[in-house]
């Protein structure tokens, strides 16, 4: 048994150290009022070796969350002169150019997933993080929360936060898939191949096929029916992350054939074959990847609650979405600063934490169902199937100069603001403060 015993104002146990975890790990423990411990089911921190872009939204949260400097050191950015563009938008047959999307001031900001996570590794201090601990179970009474672990173990404390991804544990406390089944993961119908290559061999390949060699390093959408492929820059430029996409659209509601892994490696032949008589751009790309893996892109339902007493469901474990807008974990980390900004409050103690989540959800529910649904839509939009658009380029090009901004624009100090409203707190000083000197 972990021991619990605290003379804190609060203890947190949160169950996932990926992204967002750790992020609410690190800001929590900068209070010494607040007993914090991370449980991680991986023997360490780990994240896979593919690039991770961040909407303008993102990157704030990122910046309140007091992690800039280390995202800074290892973000990417569009090369001069396209620091604005998100992405520019082609036709996957030909590679003609269509439109760009611009995020001002911001542009494609991405990084390797690996490097990131390690960046904020560093802040978290010594001591709040278990490893090679997979909750299995959750139980809760009036006054605290208990995670059972699978080697045996277990860990009290006042609140439970689960930030452990789409196959979440927690969530199965909060949602019972005995009277929620229909509330799981599901596959989107697509699946996503996925692969990094060297720069300057994908300037060469675009060279050697005829097409422009500003396409390897300024960020890309190549569109087509039922395909699209993106590909932007990480670390510092040395590599272009590629991620192709196939969508099944044939039935409503697309399975999985039985047995078939979430990630399998597969032959780059599969996916040439996917993309056959596509443009030079397309083509160049994907002759650089010869060992792809195919993942199953999976997603939540928009679920009806995110909280059951003392324990909340947050990230990728509340909201699971589909890549399409980059935002999932963007999502991940304006949970993880709203969180912080109500936990960290001298006004949350054990009697009040429980109203703190719920406030919690109350604000953050609607945004993070819009984002699901709209990332979806995206990907209807992008392989030219979205309802009103279709193959309409003209509708097309319309709706990708402004889908984002809803999204890109979203302030979540005003989410802490509006808890806190709800909470009956008084008017945080700092916020006060950001948004005078913001406006
Ligand atoms: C192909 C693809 C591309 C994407 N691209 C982008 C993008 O460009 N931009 C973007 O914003 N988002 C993107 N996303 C989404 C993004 O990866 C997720 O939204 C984000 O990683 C969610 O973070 P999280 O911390 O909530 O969950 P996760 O990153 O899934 O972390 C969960 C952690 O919990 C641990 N864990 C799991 N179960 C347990 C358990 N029972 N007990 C203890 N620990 C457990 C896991 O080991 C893991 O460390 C993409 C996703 C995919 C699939």
């Amino acid at each position: 048994m972990v021991s619990s015993a605290s003379h804190k104002r609060l203890s947190i146990g949160i169950v996932g150290g990926g992204i967002g975890g750790v992020a609410l790990a690190v800001a929590l423990s900068r209070d010494p009022g607040l007993k914090v411990r991370l449980f991680e089911a991986a023997e360490q921190f780990s994240e896979i070796g593919a690039g991770v872009s961040f909407g303008p939204n993102a990157v704030r949260a990122i910046t309140l969350l007091g992690l800039e400097a280390s995202y800074r050191h290892i973000s990417d950015s569009s090369p001069a002169p396209f620091e604005d563009v998100w992405f520019e938008w082609r036709r996957g047959s030909d590679d003609a150019y269509l439109t760009a999307t611009l995020a001002p001031g911001c542009g494609q900001s991405s990084v390797h997933r690996a490097d990131f996570l390690e960046a904020i590794v560093e802040n978290l201090p010594e001591g709040i993080a278990r490893f090679g601990k997979r909750c299995v179970a959750v139980e809760q009474d009036g006054d605290g929360t208990t995670a059972q672990f699978a080697d045996g173990t277990a860990y009290t404390a006042d609140i439970l936060i689960g930030f452990d991804g789409i196959k979440s544990a927690v969530r199965d406390h909060v949602l019972s898939p005995a009277q929620h089944a229909e509330l799981g993961p599901f596959w989107s119908g697509t699946y996503a191949y996925r692969g990094m290559i060297p720069t300057e061999q994908l300037e060469a390949a675009m060279a050697a096929r005829g097409a422009d060699k500003r396409l390897a390093r300024v960020p890309q959408m190549y569109l087509g029916p039922d395909r699209h492929i993106l590909t932007f820059p990480v670390k510092q430029t040395e590599l272009i992350n590629v991620v192709a996409f196939i969508t099944d659209r044939s039935t409503p509601a697309p399975q999985l054939p039985e047995g078939e892994e979430w990630v399998s490696t597969v032959s780059q032949e599969e996916m040439l074959e996917v993309f056959a008589g596509w443009g030079a751009g397309s083509q160049a790309i994907l002759d650089c990847i010869p060992e792809p893996t195919r993942w199953a892109l999976h997603e939540l339902p928009e679920l009806p609650r995110y909280r059951r007493g003392r324990v909340l469901i947050v990230g990728d474990a509340a909201h699971a979405m589909v890549p399409h807008q980059g935002a999932g974990a963007g999502q991940a980390l304006e949970d993880a600063y709203v969180l912080a900004g109500l936990l960290t409050d001298q006004a949350c103690d054990r009697q009040s934490a429980e109203q703190a989540l719920a406030a919690f959800e109350a604000v953050r529910h609607a945004r993070a169902c819009k984002v699901q649904r709209t990332s979806h839509e995206a990907g209807d939009v992008y392989e030219y199937a979205a309802a009103g658009i279709g193959d309409d380029e003209a509708r097309l090009i319309e709706n990708l100069k402004s889908r984002y901004d809803w999204l890109w624009q979203h302030d979540p100090q005003d989410d802490v603001a509006e808890a806190r409203r709800r909470l009956g707190w008084q008017p945080h000083a700092d916020s006060r403060a950001a948004k005078s000197r913001q406006a």
